[in-house]
Protein backbone atom coordinates (compact mmCIF):
# COMPACT_ATOMS: atom_id res chain seq x y z
CA UNK A 1 0.00 0.00 0.00
CA UNK A 2 1.33 3.41 -1.18
CA UNK A 3 0.55 6.85 0.36
CA UNK A 4 -2.75 8.39 -1.18
CA UNK A 5 -0.18 11.41 -2.26
CA UNK A 6 2.21 9.49 -3.62
CA UNK A 7 -0.56 8.30 -5.43
CA UNK A 8 -1.62 10.99 -7.07
CA UNK A 9 1.77 12.13 -7.72
CA UNK A 10 2.16 8.74 -9.73
CA UNK A 11 -1.12 9.32 -11.63
CA UNK A 12 -0.38 12.30 -12.35
CA UNK A 13 2.65 11.84 -14.07
CA UNK A 14 1.34 9.97 -16.76
CA UNK A 15 0.42 11.25 -19.98
CA UNK A 16 -1.34 10.09 -23.43
CA UNK A 17 -1.13 11.59 -26.72
CA UNK A 18 -3.61 13.77 -27.49
CA UNK A 19 -5.34 15.09 -30.71
CA UNK A 20 -7.13 18.49 -31.10
CA UNK A 21 -10.00 19.87 -33.66
CA UNK A 22 -11.69 22.96 -33.99
CA UNK A 23 -14.81 23.72 -32.98
CA UNK A 24 -17.07 27.20 -32.67
CA UNK A 25 -18.07 29.30 -29.88
CA UNK A 26 -21.32 27.65 -29.80
CA UNK A 27 -19.95 24.54 -29.23
CA UNK A 28 -16.92 25.52 -26.85
CA UNK A 29 -18.71 25.20 -23.52
CA UNK A 30 -17.00 22.17 -21.57
CA UNK A 31 -14.70 21.64 -23.79
CA UNK A 32 -10.80 21.97 -23.04
CA UNK A 33 -8.75 25.26 -25.36
CA UNK A 34 -5.90 23.45 -26.43
CA UNK A 35 -3.87 26.17 -27.44
CA UNK A 36 -2.67 29.82 -25.91
CA UNK A 37 -4.90 32.62 -27.05
CA UNK A 38 -4.26 36.81 -28.10
CA UNK A 39 -6.35 39.20 -28.11
CA UNK A 40 -6.51 40.12 -31.96
CA UNK A 41 -7.99 43.64 -30.87
CA UNK A 42 -8.33 46.52 -28.31
CA UNK A 43 -11.43 45.86 -26.19
CA UNK A 44 -13.24 48.04 -25.98
CA UNK A 45 -11.27 48.96 -29.66
CA UNK A 46 -12.09 52.70 -29.05
CA UNK A 47 -12.73 55.03 -26.06
CA UNK A 48 -16.43 55.15 -25.24
CA UNK A 49 -18.66 56.53 -22.53
CA UNK A 50 -19.77 54.84 -19.42
CA UNK A 51 -22.91 56.56 -19.19
CA UNK A 52 -25.95 58.15 -21.20
CA UNK A 53 -24.99 62.28 -21.00
CA UNK A 54 -23.22 64.91 -22.25
CA UNK A 55 -19.75 64.89 -23.12
CA UNK A 56 -18.21 67.96 -22.65
CA UNK A 57 -14.55 69.57 -23.41
CA UNK A 58 -11.69 68.79 -21.25
CA UNK A 59 -11.43 71.25 -17.92
CA UNK A 60 -14.20 72.76 -19.43
CA UNK A 61 -16.07 73.43 -16.33
CA UNK A 62 -19.41 75.44 -16.25
CA UNK A 63 -23.16 75.82 -15.56
CA UNK A 64 -24.37 75.85 -19.03
CA UNK A 65 -23.24 74.20 -22.76
CA UNK A 66 -24.32 74.23 -25.79
CA UNK A 67 -25.64 70.74 -27.43
CA UNK A 68 -24.28 70.31 -30.55
CA UNK A 69 -24.98 66.71 -31.64
CA UNK A 70 -26.20 63.43 -30.21
CA UNK A 71 -24.06 60.26 -30.51
CA UNK A 72 -25.71 57.02 -30.41
CA UNK A 73 -23.89 53.27 -29.59
CA UNK A 74 -22.70 52.06 -32.94
CA UNK A 75 -22.11 55.67 -34.58
CA UNK A 76 -18.79 56.17 -36.16
CA UNK A 77 -16.59 57.91 -33.84
CA UNK A 78 -16.11 61.86 -35.24
CA UNK A 79 -13.20 63.20 -35.73
CA UNK A 80 -14.57 66.57 -34.98
CA UNK A 81 -12.89 67.84 -31.50
CA UNK A 82 -15.02 69.07 -28.76
CA UNK A 83 -15.12 73.27 -28.41
CA UNK A 84 -15.18 74.78 -25.14
CA UNK A 85 -18.64 75.93 -24.22
CA UNK A 86 -19.82 72.79 -26.31
CA UNK A 87 -21.35 69.27 -25.14
CA UNK A 88 -22.57 66.35 -27.27
CA UNK A 89 -25.29 64.45 -25.90
CA UNK A 90 -23.54 60.36 -25.90
CA UNK A 91 -24.96 57.40 -25.11
CA UNK A 92 -23.77 54.62 -22.94
CA UNK A 93 -21.02 52.78 -25.59
CA UNK A 94 -20.40 55.40 -28.15
CA UNK A 95 -17.75 56.43 -29.37
CA UNK A 96 -16.19 59.94 -28.15
CA UNK A 97 -15.27 62.71 -30.08
CA UNK A 98 -12.09 63.84 -29.78
CA UNK A 99 -10.84 66.08 -26.45
CA UNK A 100 -13.98 64.94 -24.47
CA UNK A 101 -12.57 65.36 -20.90
CA UNK A 102 -15.73 63.82 -19.37
CA UNK A 103 -19.55 62.70 -19.49
CA UNK A 104 -21.92 64.26 -17.13
CA UNK A 105 -24.51 61.55 -16.59
CA UNK A 106 -27.85 63.12 -17.66
CA UNK A 107 -29.38 62.37 -14.32
CA UNK A 108 -27.26 65.71 -13.39
CA UNK A 109 -28.45 67.87 -16.13
CA UNK A 110 -31.67 69.80 -17.09
CA UNK A 111 -32.49 70.23 -21.03
CA UNK A 112 -34.23 73.15 -22.22
CA UNK A 113 -33.99 72.81 -26.32
CA UNK A 114 -30.12 73.00 -27.26
CA UNK A 115 -29.04 74.26 -24.17
CA UNK A 116 -28.36 72.21 -21.38
CA UNK A 117 -27.66 72.86 -17.31
CA UNK A 118 -25.75 71.46 -14.69
CA UNK A 119 -27.81 70.66 -11.95
CA UNK A 120 -24.95 68.49 -9.42
CA UNK A 121 -21.37 68.64 -10.07
CA UNK A 122 -20.64 65.43 -11.91
CA UNK A 123 -17.23 63.84 -10.13
CA UNK A 124 -16.17 60.63 -12.30
CA UNK A 125 -15.14 61.05 -15.90
CA UNK A 126 -17.53 58.17 -16.84
CA UNK A 127 -14.87 57.05 -19.54
CA UNK A 128 -13.86 53.71 -20.39
CA UNK A 129 -10.51 53.81 -22.19
CA UNK A 130 -9.43 52.15 -25.38
CA UNK A 131 -8.04 48.64 -24.41
CA UNK A 132 -8.67 49.25 -20.80
CA UNK A 133 -9.94 45.88 -20.86
CA UNK A 134 -7.07 44.18 -22.85
CA UNK A 135 -4.52 45.23 -25.52
CA UNK A 136 -4.24 43.70 -28.80
CA UNK A 137 -1.95 40.86 -28.95
CA UNK A 138 -2.10 40.94 -25.11
CA UNK A 139 -3.19 37.05 -23.66
CA UNK A 140 -6.66 36.35 -23.42
CA UNK A 141 -6.28 32.41 -22.50
CA UNK A 142 -4.10 29.94 -21.43
CA UNK A 143 -5.63 26.50 -21.97
CA UNK A 144 -8.44 25.19 -19.27
CA UNK A 145 -11.74 24.41 -19.90
CA UNK A 146 -13.50 26.79 -21.52
CA UNK A 147 -16.84 27.94 -19.13
CA UNK A 148 -19.04 31.00 -19.99
CA UNK A 149 -17.04 33.19 -18.84
CA UNK A 150 -14.33 32.22 -21.20
CA UNK A 151 -16.45 31.99 -23.93
CA UNK A 152 -17.35 35.81 -23.44
CA UNK A 153 -13.88 36.80 -23.55
CA UNK A 154 -13.40 34.68 -26.90
CA UNK A 155 -16.55 36.26 -27.95
CA UNK A 156 -15.43 39.80 -27.25
CA UNK A 157 -12.70 40.10 -28.82
CA UNK A 158 -14.24 38.42 -32.40
CA UNK A 159 -12.51 34.93 -32.09
CA UNK A 160 -15.24 32.62 -33.65
CA UNK A 161 -13.50 29.26 -33.16
CA UNK A 162 -10.91 27.71 -31.03
CA UNK A 163 -8.60 24.57 -30.79
CA UNK A 164 -9.90 22.02 -28.50
CA UNK A 165 -8.71 18.75 -27.50
CA UNK A 166 -10.87 15.55 -28.67
CA UNK A 167 -12.50 14.87 -25.69
CA UNK A 168 -11.41 11.86 -23.90
CA UNK A 169 -12.85 8.47 -24.35
CA UNK A 170 -13.56 6.77 -20.71
CA UNK A 171 -14.69 3.20 -20.50
CA UNK A 172 -16.59 1.95 -17.63
CA UNK A 173 -16.57 -2.00 -16.82
CA UNK A 174 -19.02 -2.76 -14.13
CA UNK A 175 -18.14 -5.92 -12.14
CA UNK A 176 -20.82 -8.12 -9.66
CA UNK A 177 -22.87 -10.75 -9.86
CA UNK A 178 -25.86 -8.92 -7.78
CA UNK A 179 -25.90 -6.33 -9.97
CA UNK A 180 -29.01 -5.30 -11.92
CA UNK A 181 -29.70 -2.52 -14.11
CA UNK A 182 -32.84 0.12 -12.94
CA UNK A 183 -36.01 -1.14 -14.45
CA UNK A 184 -35.28 -4.81 -14.05
CA UNK A 185 -36.54 -6.48 -11.06
CA UNK A 186 -34.50 -7.41 -7.72
CA UNK A 187 -33.91 -11.16 -7.02
CA UNK A 188 -33.12 -11.82 -3.20
CA UNK A 189 -29.39 -11.14 -3.23
CA UNK A 190 -29.16 -8.54 -6.01
CA UNK A 191 -28.66 -4.84 -5.87
CA UNK A 192 -28.97 -2.00 -8.13
CA UNK A 193 -26.22 -1.06 -9.96
CA UNK A 194 -25.62 3.17 -8.81
CA UNK A 195 -21.11 3.11 -10.02
CA UNK A 196 -22.25 2.78 -13.77
CA UNK A 197 -25.13 5.56 -13.75
CA UNK A 198 -23.02 7.84 -11.42
CA UNK A 199 -19.33 6.79 -12.80
CA UNK A 200 -20.80 8.26 -16.48
CA UNK A 201 -22.05 11.69 -14.85
CA UNK A 202 -18.91 12.15 -13.31
CA UNK A 203 -17.47 11.75 -16.43
CA UNK A 204 -19.69 13.94 -18.44
CA UNK A 205 -18.84 16.53 -15.68
CA UNK A 206 -15.01 16.21 -16.30
CA UNK A 207 -15.03 16.74 -19.38
CA UNK A 208 -14.71 13.83 -20.81
CA UNK A 209 -16.61 10.77 -23.15
CA UNK A 210 -18.05 8.03 -21.04
CA UNK A 211 -18.05 4.71 -23.04
CA UNK A 212 -20.28 1.74 -21.48
CA UNK A 213 -19.60 -1.46 -21.63
CA UNK A 214 -22.33 -2.71 -19.32
CA UNK A 215 -22.60 -5.11 -15.67
CA UNK A 216 -19.83 -7.95 -16.26
CA UNK A 217 -20.36 -10.95 -14.58
CA UNK A 218 -17.70 -12.35 -12.02
CA UNK A 219 -15.94 -14.98 -14.68
CA UNK A 220 -12.75 -14.66 -15.47
CA UNK A 221 -13.61 -15.09 -19.23
CA UNK A 222 -15.86 -12.49 -19.17
CA UNK A 223 -13.30 -10.08 -17.28
CA UNK A 224 -11.18 -10.83 -20.21
CA UNK A 225 -13.20 -10.09 -22.73
CA UNK A 226 -14.33 -6.89 -21.37
CA UNK A 227 -10.91 -5.44 -20.27
CA UNK A 228 -9.66 -6.37 -23.69
CA UNK A 229 -12.03 -4.45 -25.23
CA UNK A 230 -12.19 -1.55 -23.38
CA UNK A 231 -8.62 -1.06 -23.31
CA UNK A 232 -8.37 -0.71 -26.96
CA UNK A 233 -11.31 1.35 -27.22
CA UNK A 234 -10.52 3.68 -24.21
CA UNK A 235 -7.91 6.23 -23.29
CA UNK A 236 -8.73 5.92 -19.62
CA UNK A 237 -10.73 2.64 -18.52
CA UNK A 238 -12.29 2.50 -15.31
CA UNK A 239 -13.73 -0.98 -13.41
CA UNK A 240 -15.54 -0.53 -10.53
CA UNK A 241 -15.63 -3.63 -8.11
CA UNK A 242 -13.54 -7.32 -8.08
CA UNK A 243 -10.60 -5.28 -7.41
CA UNK A 244 -10.37 -6.49 -3.47
CA UNK A 245 -8.94 -9.74 -2.09
CA UNK A 246 -12.30 -11.40 -2.15
CA UNK A 247 -12.62 -14.95 -3.74
CA UNK A 248 -14.02 -13.52 -7.23
CA UNK A 249 -11.84 -10.20 -6.97
CA UNK A 250 -10.34 -10.90 -10.73
CA UNK A 251 -9.69 -7.60 -11.47
CA UNK A 252 -6.26 -7.48 -10.75
CA UNK A 253 -5.01 -11.02 -11.91
CA UNK A 254 -7.09 -9.87 -15.44
CA UNK A 255 -5.71 -6.94 -16.15
CA UNK A 256 -1.71 -7.67 -15.95
CA UNK A 257 -3.24 -10.69 -18.01
CA UNK A 258 -4.12 -8.18 -20.67
CA UNK A 259 -0.65 -6.49 -20.69
CA UNK A 260 -1.71 -3.60 -18.03
CA UNK A 261 1.32 -2.52 -16.17
CA UNK A 262 -0.32 -1.72 -12.55
CA UNK A 263 1.40 1.08 -11.24
CA UNK A 264 -0.13 0.52 -7.36
CA UNK A 265 -3.05 -1.91 -5.92
CA UNK A 266 -3.45 -0.19 -2.55
CA UNK A 267 -3.89 3.05 -0.74
CA UNK A 268 -3.58 4.39 2.36
CA UNK A 269 -6.99 6.17 2.06
CA UNK A 270 -10.25 6.32 3.29
CA UNK A 271 -12.51 5.47 1.50
CA UNK A 272 -10.80 3.69 -1.63
CA UNK A 273 -8.21 1.28 -0.12
CA UNK A 274 -8.14 -1.42 -2.32
CA UNK A 275 -7.74 1.26 -5.53
CA UNK A 276 -5.71 0.41 -8.78
CA UNK A 277 -3.79 2.12 -11.30
CA UNK A 278 -2.23 0.77 -14.13
CA UNK A 279 -1.71 1.76 -17.99
CA UNK A 280 -0.46 -0.06 -21.39
CA UNK A 281 0.80 2.14 -24.12
CA UNK A 282 -2.47 3.40 -25.14
CA UNK A 283 -4.60 3.50 -21.98
CA UNK A 284 -4.84 4.40 -18.30
CA UNK A 285 -6.54 2.21 -16.34
CA UNK A 286 -8.28 2.56 -12.58
CA UNK A 287 -9.56 -0.65 -10.49
CA UNK A 288 -11.95 1.25 -8.44
CA UNK A 289 -13.76 -0.60 -4.66
CA UNK A 290 -16.81 -1.85 -5.65
CA UNK A 291 -18.56 0.67 -2.81
CA UNK A 292 -20.42 3.74 -4.28
CA UNK A 293 -18.87 6.48 -1.91
CA UNK A 294 -15.19 5.29 -2.85
CA UNK A 295 -16.08 4.67 -6.56
CA UNK A 296 -17.23 8.57 -6.20
CA UNK A 297 -14.30 10.13 -3.83
CA UNK A 298 -11.43 8.18 -5.61
CA UNK A 299 -13.00 9.59 -9.05
CA UNK A 300 -12.81 13.25 -7.39
CA UNK A 301 -9.49 12.62 -6.00
CA UNK A 302 -7.81 10.20 -8.50
CA UNK A 303 -9.67 10.91 -12.41
CA UNK A 304 -11.10 13.90 -12.69
CA UNK A 305 -7.28 15.71 -11.47
CA UNK A 306 -6.20 13.33 -14.90
CA UNK A 307 -8.35 14.13 -16.75
CA UNK A 308 -7.92 17.94 -16.29
CA UNK A 309 -3.92 17.25 -16.54
CA UNK A 310 -4.36 15.17 -19.36
CA UNK A 311 -6.22 18.20 -20.98
CA UNK A 312 -3.45 20.91 -19.93
CA UNK A 313 -5.82 22.48 -17.45
CA UNK A 314 -5.38 23.65 -14.08
CA UNK A 315 -6.07 21.13 -11.16
CA UNK A 316 -9.90 21.17 -10.65
CA UNK A 317 -8.88 20.86 -6.65
CA UNK A 318 -9.02 23.92 -4.86
CA UNK A 319 -8.93 23.58 -1.37
CA UNK A 320 -10.96 25.58 1.05
CA UNK A 321 -9.95 25.92 4.69
CA UNK A 322 -13.10 25.93 7.11
CA UNK A 323 -13.28 25.10 11.12
CA UNK A 324 -14.74 21.65 12.55
CA UNK A 325 -18.04 22.36 14.20
CA UNK A 326 -17.38 19.74 15.82
CA UNK A 327 -14.33 16.72 17.54
CA UNK A 328 -13.75 14.59 14.88
CA UNK A 329 -11.74 11.32 16.72
CA UNK A 330 -9.84 9.02 13.95
CA UNK A 331 -9.81 5.14 14.74
CA UNK A 332 -7.36 4.39 10.68
CA UNK A 333 -4.38 7.25 11.56
CA UNK A 334 -2.20 5.76 8.94
CA UNK A 335 -4.45 6.38 5.97
CA UNK A 336 -6.21 10.02 4.61
CA UNK A 337 -9.24 10.11 4.98
CA UNK A 338 -12.33 12.00 2.63
CA UNK A 339 -15.07 12.54 4.62
CA UNK A 340 -18.41 14.64 3.39
CA UNK A 341 -19.16 17.28 4.72
CA UNK A 342 -21.61 20.48 4.73
CA UNK A 343 -20.13 23.76 4.41
CA UNK A 344 -21.45 26.56 5.32
CA UNK A 345 -20.66 30.70 6.67
CA UNK A 346 -20.08 30.90 10.65
CA UNK A 347 -19.19 34.08 12.57
CA UNK A 348 -15.06 33.28 11.98
CA UNK A 349 -15.83 32.41 8.61
CA UNK A 350 -16.22 29.39 6.52
CA UNK A 351 -17.15 26.48 9.10
CA UNK A 352 -17.40 22.37 8.25
CA UNK A 353 -19.72 20.00 9.40
CA UNK A 354 -18.87 16.58 8.66
CA UNK A 355 -21.99 14.30 8.00
CA UNK A 356 -23.18 11.46 10.40
CA UNK A 357 -21.72 8.97 7.53
CA UNK A 358 -21.85 4.99 8.32
CA UNK A 359 -18.91 4.33 5.93
CA UNK A 360 -17.98 3.86 1.90
CA UNK A 361 -21.25 1.94 0.89
CA UNK A 362 -23.44 4.93 2.85
CA UNK A 363 -24.07 6.57 -0.91
CA UNK A 364 -27.04 9.07 0.60
CA UNK A 365 -24.65 11.10 2.75
CA UNK A 366 -22.70 12.06 -0.66
CA UNK A 367 -26.29 13.24 -1.49
CA UNK A 368 -26.49 16.30 1.44
CA UNK A 369 -22.71 17.08 0.97
CA UNK A 370 -21.33 19.85 -0.85
CA UNK A 371 -17.82 19.23 0.14
CA UNK A 372 -15.08 16.27 1.24
CA UNK A 373 -12.90 17.19 4.13
CA UNK A 374 -9.71 16.49 3.79
CA UNK A 375 -7.59 14.70 6.42
CA UNK A 376 -3.61 13.90 6.03
CA UNK A 377 -2.55 10.45 7.79
CA UNK A 378 -1.15 10.91 10.64
CA UNK A 379 -4.00 12.87 12.20
CA UNK A 380 -5.69 11.11 14.84
CA UNK A 381 -8.10 13.83 16.75
CA UNK A 382 -9.47 17.18 15.24
CA UNK A 383 -11.02 19.37 17.73
CA UNK A 384 -14.67 21.40 17.72
CA UNK A 385 -12.59 24.93 15.85
CA UNK A 386 -9.37 23.21 14.08
CA UNK A 387 -9.32 24.65 10.73
CA UNK A 388 -9.26 21.98 7.64
CA UNK A 389 -9.10 21.70 4.36
CA UNK A 390 -12.25 20.85 2.40
CA UNK A 391 -12.72 20.31 -1.11
CA UNK A 392 -15.59 21.63 -2.83
CA UNK A 393 -18.04 19.05 -4.72
P1 LIG B 1 -16.59 -5.34 -4.33
O1 LIG B 1 -15.51 -4.26 -4.36
O2 LIG B 1 -16.85 -5.91 -5.67
O3 LIG B 1 -16.26 -6.36 -3.30
O4 LIG B 1 -17.90 -4.60 -3.84
C1 LIG B 1 -17.97 -3.97 -2.59
C2 LIG B 1 -19.39 -3.62 -2.24
O5 LIG B 1 -19.88 -2.65 -3.14
C3 LIG B 1 -20.37 -4.78 -2.29
O6 LIG B 1 -21.30 -4.61 -1.25
C4 LIG B 1 -21.03 -4.60 -3.63
O7 LIG B 1 -22.30 -5.18 -3.65
C5 LIG B 1 -21.09 -3.11 -3.76
N1 LIG B 1 -21.06 -2.74 -5.16
C6 LIG B 1 -20.16 -3.21 -6.07
N2 LIG B 1 -20.38 -2.69 -7.28
C7 LIG B 1 -21.45 -1.88 -7.16
C8 LIG B 1 -22.17 -1.07 -8.08
N3 LIG B 1 -21.80 -1.00 -9.36
N4 LIG B 1 -23.21 -0.35 -7.62
C9 LIG B 1 -23.56 -0.43 -6.32
N5 LIG B 1 -22.92 -1.15 -5.41
C10 LIG B 1 -21.88 -1.90 -5.80
MG1 LIG C 1 -17.80 -7.57 -6.46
Amino acid sequence: MIPFDRASELVLAESLPMMTQHVKLSEALGRFLAEKVASPLDAPPFDKSAMDGYAVRYNDERNQYNVREIVAAGDAPSDRPIEPGEAVQIMTGAPLPPDTGKIIRVEFTRRNGDVMTVTEPEPYDNIIKRASNIKAGDPLLAPCRLGAKEIGCLAAAGIPEVTVYRPLRVGIIITGDELRNAGSPLRPGEIYDSNGPQLSAQIINAGAVPVSYGIIEDDRDAHRDAVVRGLKESDILLLSGGVSKGEFDYVSRTLSDAGVDILFHGVKVKPGRPTLFGRTPSCLVFGLPGNPVSVFVQFEALVRPLINKLNQAPSPIRPVPGRLTRVLKRRDVDRAEFMPAVIGSGPEGLELTPLKYGGSSHLNALADANALIFIPAGTETLEQGDQVDARLL
